[in-house]
């Protein structure tokens, strides 16, 4: 997300909240909302908590409770009906949606979505299923927090070197880890190899992902499943021809090994900086019927790539950041700024 748009949303969360949310509707006209999460927990999950704040069971039914006061819950096939006609709901609604397919959106959120009546969608990272592979920010938060629980290792000589040879800036590990991106990834594994810490064991003890028969059991159940990249790269950063295997080989895998007839994406991280060529394709050569961003409350110039709200931003509630994100449109409008050009 932007940088201002986050300090805006952190800066006026409390006045947000004190408008009532309909009338923050009927000034933006915004009837369509699609929240996303990646993980609701209890437990301080080692390969997250070093990257995002974990919101609870708690303030995840409080977050429920909201959404169905004011909104009404679409499913995916709504959803898509009225992405095809390029309408939006006449009344309220909103598009549950769960980012990168972990183990908790079996264990902990569909039970509570079942029990609440509410539909979902989850997107899935192709090469993660059944716990095949880690995303690269997960092993940063794994080694981040092998360091804390072991801190003599900080003083190693075989460490301290390692993070001279690897870093230009920071001396500060943590800092290091968190700063490294998709194509440099390799370091999180050779600095594993240094310590003897082994992802493999950590991904067939702790299982983070759903598995094969999670995701087939929870499909007949209703829950409908996407794209989310092969193995979680930023766009931004990968060249064009990278950018389309990764969505198509992610697409084609999920629908085949799941039987889906739908073929949607979320892009993972985000989709600032793609461009409208990669856009062109993906819809002209059929590869994805419709795809989801996270820039917030904003329009789209494709009318089948929709942008997407973060429940997880901090402690703060949903109706704490969604009456802010509405604050942020009615700004944004005066500037003339709710449109995201390619
Ligand atoms: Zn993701």
């Amino acid at each position: 997300m932007s940088g201002f748009r986050n300090i805006f949303i952190k800066t006026f969360y409390k006045i947000g909240s004190f408008v009532p949310t309909r009338l923050l509707l009927n000034i933006t006209n915004q009837m369509l909302i699609i929240p996303f999460y990646h993980i609701i927990s209890d437990e301080n999950v080692p390969h997250i908590r070093h990257l995002y704040s974990i919101k609870s069971v708690k303030r995840f039914m409080h977050d429920l409770d909201f959404l169905l006061k004011v909104f009404k819950p679409l499913d995916y096939i709504e959803f898509q009906e009225l992405a095809r006609n390029n309408k939006r709901p006449v009344k309220p609604s909103f598009f549950l949606t769960f980012d990168d397919g972990l183990k908790e959106f079996h264990d902990i959120i569909a039970p509570i979505l079942i029990q609440k009546g509410i539909p979902a969608i989850c997107f899935l990272n192709s090469d993660f299923i059944d716990n095949k592979d880690l995303f690269y920010r997960y092993k940063a938060s794994l080694l981040i927090d092998y360091l804390v629980n072991n801190p003599k290792l900080i003083s190693d000589k075989k460490v301290i070197d390692w993070v001279s040879t690897h870093s230009n800036r920071t001396k500060d590990i943590s800092k290091l880890f968190l700063s490294i991106l998709y194509q440099n990834k390799n370091y999180l594994d050779d600095f594993a190899t240094l310590i003897n810490y082994n992802f493999k064991e950590y991904l067939s003890i702790h299982k983070p992902y759903l598995t094969s028969n999670q995701i087939h059991s929870l499909k007949n159940k209703g829950f409908f499943f996407g794209a989310h990249s092969i193995d979680h790269p930023e766009y931004r950063f990968i060249d064009f021809g990278e950018q389309i295997r990764q969505t198509k080989g992610s697409i084609e895998s999920i629908c085949a090994r799941f039987s889906l007839d739908y073929k949607t994406f979320s892009f993972p991280f985000t989709d600032y900086k793609v461009s409208k060529q990669f856009f062109n394709k993906v819809y002209n050569d059929n590869i994805a019927d419709i795809s989801f961003g996270c820039a917030g409350q904003k329009k789209e110039i494709f009318s089948n790539h929709f942008q997407r709200i973060s429940f997880e931003m901090d402690y703060l509630t949903a109706k704490e950041i969604y009456n802010s994100e509405l604050l942020y449109f009615v700004f944004k409008a005066f500037l003339g700024k709710n449109i995201i050009k390619r």
